[in-house]
């Protein structure tokens, strides 16, 4: 006999079984136990109140901070045949009071609850007329006033436990770090709870990290040659970048949009809708985007400047892949990163252990981007988390070489010591290289660089071999930038490659796995639409096409988003099982009771219409 968890997965949500440790947390809070979940984006961790929710009479009250999104989460449940409402600022009290009522009389699953809303007595009193089954406490990290998304709110969400102490709480983050951990635990009295801690691997998602040298090129040649047609978030430093970036691949024809903290609510809000919806858009934002963007079908995050910690990259790539299907996340970096970070730690206000912090967040990130190793061992290592050379990234396919750069590194630090000893000057990367290539420049002439004893000496290595050279000394620590002009100046370890007792091994520049290679490799196929159909056979990606375009107007007829009435995996598994029955559509993952009965007709005559396999 199937558990009643087990068969509510599969009729409600159509799903087989579950991933991870999804059991083990539904059934220990469905027998009334606390819980702590720690599981990467994407890892599954509605499912873990939702069914508890379902499972124990009375209804679920879900706490999250993302007010924007609670409307879509409610109709993707709705979708599912899950009775959900919630309550935030966002509705009408007419709309309110009927949520209300609907909760008071039973009617509901599910609620979903804002958490300034908690602060007010009146919402406490209504809770007390309702027979509750459990408080899930999404993005729990938002309790800590030390990380990047405190919400002071979170911090009354100790009331649950003070005033229903029966109730079981489930409180959840994609935060990794045991700091973090530590402060949730305490802040909302968790002392009690059984702590689940998922592996955060994400093994469908591609890492791959390159040089910067044209980026917009390089962007676009990763949309148009792998991701055409896919949706993907493309992560910029600054306004401005954002607004440019998203022109730019606009004016290529790419549905781009901008999004970041400049720009007005209401164009804020039509844009990710759109995100939301529609397929295929390329979202260009800040990190103000993102958090609680639960769309399982982003095929790529793009990084055009570094970010500054490896902690905000993962939660950032991690928004790609949701679905389990391949996903990329890339980044182009250099030499100007490098500095433009370590000028914005050196400007920024706070003391100066907080200031070392940063810097130890901004190496450790370095650290990665050269790395001669595994990139996904070197990110999960950095979480605590032992691992073996992944197979799925650019290190691990396409091994870097790495070559002896202890004489380059030489040349390098003594012209910098050179001029700073003999003339009390210092320069910026761009100076040097000119010297080391003997160039006579204007820049050169005027400063009389040309009579450096190191002038010329450099000339064996390109630009970009040199660019390479400084970003890696920099990255290492045997280089720092001296001021806020970038100009570049010896660190205490220098000292050691100068006199010889420190070996530099550098990475050397290859051309990256990825876009040319796979295009000549699969032809004109991987030109046509989306990665996420990348594993199907022609006659089979044709059908997945005409689901998708389906799918699309359904989605529009309905104001739903795309994924609600479908998730991609789903798609390419109609496609590739070509299932001739509504019993034989059921049996596909993400097909519950509810979509066959809607759209189960539909889907089968798009089959049954489908070119014949060969
Ligand atoms: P998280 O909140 O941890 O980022 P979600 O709960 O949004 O993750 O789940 C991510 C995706 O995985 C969703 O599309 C969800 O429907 C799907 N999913 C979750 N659990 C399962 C499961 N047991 N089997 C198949 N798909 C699942
Ligand atoms: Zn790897």
């Amino acid at each position: 006999m199937l558990s009643p968890a087990l068969d509510l997965l599969r009729t409600t949500f159509g799903y087989d079984s579950f991933r991870g440790q999804q059991e083990r947390i539904i059934s220990h809070v469905t027998g009334g136990g606390d819980a702590l979940v720690l599981m990467p984006t994407g890892g599954g961790k509605s499912l873990c109140y939702q069914l508890p929710a379902m499972l124990r009479p009375g209804l679920g009250i879900v706490i999250s901070p993302l007010i924007a999104l609670m409307h879509d989460q409610v109709t993707a449940l709705e979708a599912l045949g899950v009775r959900a409402g919630f309550v935030n600022s966002s509705i009408s009290a007419a709309e309110r009071a009927a949520t209300e009522r609907a909760a008071l009389a039973g009617e509901l699953d599910l609620l979903y609850l804002a958490p300034e809303r908690l602060g007010m007595e009146w919402t406490q009193a209504f809770i007390d007329r309702l027979q509750v089954s459990v408080f899930a406490i999404d993005e729990a990290h938002c309790v800590s006033q030390w990380g990047h998304d405190f919400r002071p709110d979170y911090l009354r969400l100790s009331v649950l436990h003070d005033r229903w102490p029966g109730v079981p709480r489930i409180a959840l983050t994609a935060t990794a770090t045991p700091a973090t951990r530590r402060e949730i635990t305490e802040r909302l009295a968790l002392q009690q709870a059984e702590v689940f801690v998922s592996s955060f691997d994400r093994p469908n998602i591609r890492y791959r990290i390159e040089a910067k040298q044209q980026p917009m090129r390089q962007l676009l040649d990763l949309i148009r040659d792998e991701h055409p047609g896919d949706a993907g978030i493309v992560y910029c430093l600054s306004r401005n970048s954002v607004e440019k970036t998203a022109d730019a691949l606009a004016r290529e024809g790419i549905p781009a949009l901008p999004y970041h903290a400049g720009l007005p609510g209401a164009v804020r809000a039509a844009n990710q809708n759109r995100f939301l919806r529609e397929d295929g858009v390329v979202m260009v934002a800040t990190i103000a985007f993102g958090m609680g963007i639960d769309k399982p079908d982003v095929r790529f995050v793009a990084h055009l400047d570094l970010p500054r910690s490896i902690e905000g990259y993962y939660q950032e790539t991690g928004r790609a892949g949701r679905d389990g299907l391949p996903a990329t996340a890339w980044m182009a970096y250099g030499l100007a990163d490098v500095v433009q970070q370590r000028q914005l730690i050196d400007s920024s206000d706070g003391d100066d252990a907080h200031k070392r912090l940063l810097g130890r967040h901004l190496d450790s990130m370095l650290a990665l981007c050269e790395t001669l190793r595994c990139r996904r061992q070197v990110i999960l290592d950095h979480f605590g988390e032992a691992s073996q050379p992944c197979g799925n990234c650019d290190t691990c396919l396409a091994p870097p070489e790495s070559w002896d750069g202890t004489v380059a590194a030489q040349k390098l630090l003594s012209t910098i010591v050179r001029l700073k000893r003999e003339r009390n000057q210092q320069f910026g990367a761009g100076q040097l290289i000119d010297i080391l290539h003997g160039r006579r420049t204007d820049r050169v002439a005027q400063w009389r660089h040309d009579e450096l004893s190191t002038f010329g000496i450099g000339a064996d290595l390109t630009d970009v071999q040199w660019r390479g050279v400084v970003r890696q000394l920099l990255a290492s620590g045997l280089l720092a930038v001296s001021d806020r002009f970038g100009t570049l100046g010896p660190t205490e370890s220098s000292w050691t490659v100068l006199r010889g007792e420190h070996e530099v091994w550098l990475r050397r520049q290859v051309a990256v796995a990825g876009s040319r290679r796979r295009r000549s490799a699969s032809g004109e196929a991987a030109r046509s639409r989306s990665a996420a159909a990348a594993t199907l056979a022609d006659d089979d990606r044709t059908l997945f096409e005409a689901l998708r375009a389906w799918r699309a107007e359904v989605a529009r007829a309905a104001g739903l988003p795309a994924y609600v009435v479908f998730p991609d995996a789903t798609l390419v598994g109609i496609a590739q099982t070509r299932p001739g029955s509504l019993d034989a559509l059921s049996e596909i993952s993400g097909v519950g009771a509810k979509k066959l009965e809607q759209y189960g007709a539909d889907v089968l005559d798009l089959v049954a219409s489908a070119p014949r396999r060969e």
